[in-house]
């Protein structure tokens, strides 16, 4: 009889298998009898559209049976079973529907993570066993076949017996080591808790013999054992459960289960709604970005459940874009068992649960914010983002239902701030929430055109993502106050005293900015004399909608559209620099005209944008500096 070779990633992955570290060799059970869960499934499906077959509930099961004496474990179903074919492309090499085929060298190498993280089907037996038995009859057939392997180096597959339709997986558990004890695997009290632990909400039994201990008839005092099947898992899904009963643990293991996420959820959100649509609902904020999150290649959605049975692994209409985050399922009584992706989205109660559920999600974050400021700041970390493009995406019209929810820099607290809390504490003669847009916060914070409003103790928003400035354009106003970059022309603030100095200022140079508006010929707009600066002697500002930070994130963009802010050059009229420019406008037009460009490229540079010619630009602080 030959032995066939596993495909060469199946045989990594063993190798991995077999090499884990203990603790996580328990959930080997979890996933074979996962396999045996779906393959009673294949089976009810069947029944569903095959009127000569009838699935009868009680003949549906998995058992599991252990011998100490052989060191023998054995997981049995009455699912569909697997041809000579199946066992062979099934077994040989690693599932499709596996979980592995996404993941990258890196990951695999780091078996640890993976393991934990995901559990990695069939393979996984190897783990705490020597040699893996699989002997499976088919539905339809009354051929059996044995597929055998003891690991990496391949594995047989000859005719057997086997009475009823159905696969039993026998395991040859691993002799107990020194520091690996598999003896677990073998016990009755070592399986039943791994069994609770993992694979409570089977929806078919699993069964297990239990010894028990009865009174011998007729024999006063003396006992004797014996052997009791017995149903291990509650079967219940967590989903119908009592709120009250469960734990976080108990969410948890669920979230880990489902392969919703690798991480710890932050928050799960448990709805049992009975009004108009009757629906169950388990949804879960996860803590971390997957890694694909922010890729064409993340699909959103929610598990969709008629009546406990899952009809769609991704529902995607019942999250909204901005919510793509969220993990999760839906059982219903209310949506039929076959009804199409097509007809599901002009469904009425799916519509109504996906409100239902935005709300919820909605609420419950607005409560994080509220309540759980730690855990809301690492979740707006990790989805923030997504966040903002929903408030700036179709049109702002998700505002309302978001703008609570952003945070952004404060130039005052020194933390993420929401909106609400911004406007709160507006002191009553502010009329504007301001905020500065750079690369980062340092950056932010050494900006110029800040100066007039930090002055006055105002408090500023950083927006440092390339999403913010436009999301905060997207919502226009909240609360009746409405957003002002710093940077903008006016900035409604301009005491008097420096408003006129600097008109009068402007007024009487007025040849002086014009000639520098010629020399600066479609780089800006306009050179004009500054209102808003304190210290520093040059900043650009912008007038009209577009900003320069939009002109930057626009410009960055894949199909690069070529726009550009109309740029306007302050000049600090109170900066020893403007001297020194009234008197080369006086005196000698070639100084201007360096001076002029200097100026210009460092308000550039102090803007984060590009210097068209760096070479010109050091040229001319040497002419300077000679
Ligand atoms: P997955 O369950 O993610 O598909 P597994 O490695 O756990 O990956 O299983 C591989 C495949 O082997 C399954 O998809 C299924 O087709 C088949 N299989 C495994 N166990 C059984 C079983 N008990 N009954 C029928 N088919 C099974
Ligand atoms: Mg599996």
């Amino acid at each position: 009889m030959a032995k066939m070779e596993f495909k060469a990633e199946s045989k990594r992955l063993l190798d991995m298998m077999i090499h884990s570290i203990y603790t996580q060799k328990e959930i080997f059970l979890r996933e074979l009898i996962s396999n045996s869960s779906d393959a009673i499934d294949k089976i009810y499906y069947k029944a569903l559209t095959d009127d000569q077959l009838t699935f009868n509930k009680e003949d549906y099961y998995i058992k599991v049976t252990a011998d100490k004496a052989t060191r023998t474990l054995k997981i049995s179903d009455t699912g569909i079973g697997m041809t000579k074919e199946e066992l062979e492309n099934n077994l040989g090499v690693i599932a499709k529907s596996g979980s592995l085929a996404f993941k990258n060298e890196t990951e695999l190498k780091d078996g640890y993570n993976i393991i934990g993280q995901f559990g990695v089907g069939f393979y996984s037996a190897f783990m705490a066993a020597d040699t893996v038995t699989v002997i499976s009859k088919p539905l339809g057939s009354d051929e059996a076949f044995k597929w055998e392997s003891e690991g990496a180096d391949g594995y047989t597959i000859v005719p057997a017996e086997k009475d009823s339709v159905g696969t039993d997986i026998i395991l040859k558990i691993k002799e107990n080591t020194e520091d690996e004890q598999y003896d677990e695997f073998l016990e009755e009290y070592g399986l039943r808790s791994i069994i609770k632990k993992y694979s409570d909400f089977i929806r078919y039994p699993i069964k297990m013999d239990v010894t028990r201990q009865r009174a011998v008839e007729g024999k006063e005092g003396e006992f004797e054992d014996y052997s009791e099947e017995q149903t291990v898992n509650s079967m219940v899904p967590i989903w119908r459960r009592n709120k009250n009963e469960l734990k976080d643990e108990d969410y948890e293991s669920f979230y880990f289960e489902k392969r919703y996420g690798f991480d710890k959820p932050l928050k799960h959100i448990h709805i049992s709604a009975d009004g108009a649509v009757v629906y169950h609902a388990i949804l879960f904020i996860p803590e971390n970005t997957p890694f694909d999150y922010y890729t064409k290649e993340y699909e959103k959605g929610l598990e969709l459940y008629s009546n406990g049975v899952l009809i769609m692994n991704k529902c995607a209409d019942l999250l909204p874009d901005y919510f793509s985050f969220v993990k999760g399922m839906v059982d219903s009584e209310d949506l039929s068992l076959n009804i199409s992706r097509e007809m599901l989205q002009h469904d009425r109660q799916l519509k109504q649960i996906a409100k239902n559920i935005k709300n919820k999600i909605k609420s419950q974050l607005l409560g994080m914010l509220k309540d759980e400021r730690e855990n809301y700041e690492k979740f707006y970390k990790s989805f923030g983002r997504q966040l903002k493009y929903g408030v700036y995406s179709d049109y702002g019209a998700n505002k309302d239902d978001l703008q609570d929810l952003l945070l952004f820099y404060s130039s005052k607290e020194k933390k993420q701030v929401s909106l609400g809390e911004y406007v709160a504490r507006m002191p009553e003669d502010q009329k504007y929430i301001y905020y500065a847009t750079g690369d980062s916060i340092e950056r932010i914070d050494k900006l110029p055109q800040t100066e007039l409003v930090a002055d006055k103790g105002y408090e500023i928003l950083y927006l440092t993502d390339d999403i913010d400035e436009f999301a905060l354009k997207s919502i226009m106003s909240y609360k009746d106050k409405e957003f002002k970059s710093v940077s903008s022309g006016d900035l409604g603030i301009e005491s008097d005293e420096s408003e006129k100095s600097a008109e009068a200022e402007e007024n009487e140079n007025k040849d002086l900015f014009a000639s520098m508006a010629a020399i600066l010929e479609g780089k800006v707009k306009e050179v004009k004399a500054s209102k808003r600066l304190k210290s520093h002697p040059v900043c650009l500002s912008s007038e009209g909608e577009l900003s320069i930070e939009m002109e930057k994130v626009l410009r960055s963009m894949p199909n690069g559209q070529d726009v550009k802010a109309d740029k306007v050059l302050e000049i600090n009229v109170h900066h020893q620099v403007f001297q020194s420019l009234k008197d080369a406008f006086d005196k000698d037009k070639e100084k201007l005209n360096l001076y002029t460009n200097l100026l210009y490229n460092q308000a550039l540079l102090i803007e984060g944008l590009p210097i068209q010619d760096p070479v010109e630009f050091t040229n001319d602080i040497c002419k300077v500096m000679v």
